[in-house]
């Protein structure tokens, strides 16, 4: 419960004024990389893997094994224009996932509040965006991946935030991890400009981002999800479109949850086991072998054991993501003491250093009495 207020208590305070600015003023399908033409594609895309199915479909874990292909539409007088892009935040996951849009041939503009970290990009053939509203004037869509809420809000409803920049015909398409409500109140200011709102954050990390095999978890204007899906094609193996805006966002902290309480739980073990006198190598692989066998574990526990903690997934957004997925189960009356008590753990390992360390560094915090 304390956890729970805490995380209300800083969502509010980081949130408001932007909230507030943004406040003036809606089933799902999964579609992959292999798969059939979706019916309503219909722009000059160079590749789309599009593939429908139902909500049911979905829940069933329908497989989709069918073979990758290439699409070439064409109009009557010749091959449409592909769309121009704008990508907003060129973080970690912004940067490797702008890239594979430049490498597919798309004409990007980048934006990062940092504006070094523009640099490799526009080197590789992006083009420099002044500020978010100057970006989204210039592209016909517009990718955000900001680190939370408050960065959402600040570059969507800011001083020069994309909002500004954004008219009828436009599509703006935020893949940050965010909560519902954030989600929510971007989506108005962006619709209310005339413009379609798309909310689509990733399940993936830093690896599948740069392989071009994320997750994309996406709510909102059915029509932009057709428009963008060839760059969530690019970007991603995968998409699923959940409906009205916020079900990505609760889509999202859902995954993100069991991750951090994996995690935390997967430390534990290691420890354990060592205290006990079991060789961690040996506990990874008796783990790997059974029912709770996961590629994280697999991927992460080596260099967990070695004690290095190579920032894939930085720890402070697990911590960030947790504390949103504590306030969503508070507000949907869902009581979630592992989630409360994992998020103590990675709250207070946020607060002793590790923040910017991979969130695999949570096993650190297991290791030694952090301050509260
Ligand atoms: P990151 O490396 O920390 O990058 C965060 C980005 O947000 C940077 O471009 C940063 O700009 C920008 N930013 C933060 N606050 C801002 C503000 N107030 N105004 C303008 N820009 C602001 O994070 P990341 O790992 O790329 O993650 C980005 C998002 O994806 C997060 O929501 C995260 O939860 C989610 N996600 C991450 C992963 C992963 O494995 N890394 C996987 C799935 C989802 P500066 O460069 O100027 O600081």
């Amino acid at each position: 419960m304390e956890a729970v207020a805490m995380a209300k208590g800083v969502l509010t305070m980081a949130h408001k004024p932007l909230l507030l600015n943004c406040l003036f003023s809606r089933s799902s399908s999964i579609t992959s990389k292999s798969g059939v033409i979706f019916p309503g594609l219909q722009h000059g895309y160079r590749r789309s893997f599009v593939s429908t199915s139902d909500a049911t479909s979905a829940r069933s874990g329908t497989a989709w094994s069918k073979r990758s292909f290439v699409v070439r539409a064409s109009s009557a007088a010749g091959e449409e224009k592909q769309p121009s892009i704008g990508f907003l935040g060129l973080g970690i996951m912004g940067t490797a996932m702008a890239r594979n849009l430049v490498k597919a041939g798309y004409e990007v503009t980048v934006w990062n509040r940092s504006i070094s970290k523009c640099d490799a990009l526009v080197s590789e053939g992006a083009k420099r965006g002044e500020t978010p509203e100057q970006t989204t004037a210039a592209c016909d869509i517009t990718f955000a991946m900001l680190a939370d809420p408050a960065g959402a809000m600040e570059v969507a409803c800011g001083p020069q935030g994309a909002v500004k920049g954004l008219s009828a015909g436009k599509g703006y398409v935020d893949v940050s991890t965010v909560d519902d409500e954030t989600a929510k109140a971007i989506s108005d200011a962006v619709r209310k400009t005339g413009a379609e709102f798309l909310e689509a954050p990733v399940s993936g990390s830093k690896k599948p981002a740069v392989d071009g095999t994320l997750i994309f978890l996406t709510a909102g204007d059915k029509s932009l999800f057709e428009r963008a899906s060839p760059m969530l094609d690019v970007m991603g193996k995968s998409k699923f479109y959940l409906g009205d805006v916020g079900n990505g966002a609760a889509m999202k902290l859902v995954v993100n949850m069991v991750m951090g309480s994996m995690m935390a739980s997967f430390s534990e073990g290691l420890l354990l086991g060592a205290k006990a006198g079991l060789d961690p190598k040996t506990v990874i692989e008796v783990i790997g072998q059974g029912a709770i066998s996961a590629p994280m574990f697999a991927m992460k526990g080596p260099s967990m054991v070695e004690g290095q903690y190579p920032t894939a997934f930085p720890l402070k957004h697990q911590q960030k993501d947790l504390r949103l997925a504590l306030e969503l189960a508070n507000k949907v009356g869902q009581p979630s003491p592992i989630a409360a008590a994992v998020n103590d753990l990675y709250a207070r390992a946020t607060k002793n250093g590790l923040g910017d360390e991979d969130f695999s560094a949570i096993i650190e915090a297991l290791k030694v009495n952090v301050k509260a």
